[in-house]
């Protein structure tokens, strides 16, 4: 389990996860914005325990996507991603005690080219 807290504390969440094993950044519109790095899970390991009421949604393009941050201190916290909206992205900066600093693997998803808007 891992706890996840925006940066005023005003929203946490607990994930029920040990390791990260994959850690991505993404170069869409948003995620190139934000600069943060993301991991994932299923909506039923991703629980909000505090501030539900302090989020807000940010959406966009297709409106699929749910993007969530802080409405106190701005902070991006999670997602429900347009690919798949059974999952939620996480923001790994969000974790504490982990240095984002020094993660090695982590790959870059094109989101600038998502399949989605594939014809
Ligand atoms: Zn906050």
């Amino acid at each position: 389990m891992k706890k996840l807290t925006c940066h005023c504390g005003g929203v946490e969440a607990e994930i029920n996860i040990d390791n990260l094993e994959k850690i991505i950044r993404c170069n869409c519109s948003i995620c190139k914005r934000k600069g943060t790095i993301m991991s994932m899970v299923k909506n039923d390991d991703f629980k909000i325990t505090k501030g539900s009421d302090k989020l807000k949604l940010y959406q966009f393009h297709s409106k699929v996507a749910k993007h969530y941050f802080c409405s106190t201190c701005g902070i991006y916290t999670h997602h429900n991603p347009r690919i798949n909206p059974a999952m939620t992205g996480f923001n790994v900066g969000c974790i504490d005690g982990l240095d984002t600093f020094k993660f090695e693997n982590v790959s870059v998803a094109d989101g600038q080219n998502h399949p989605l808007d594939k014809k």
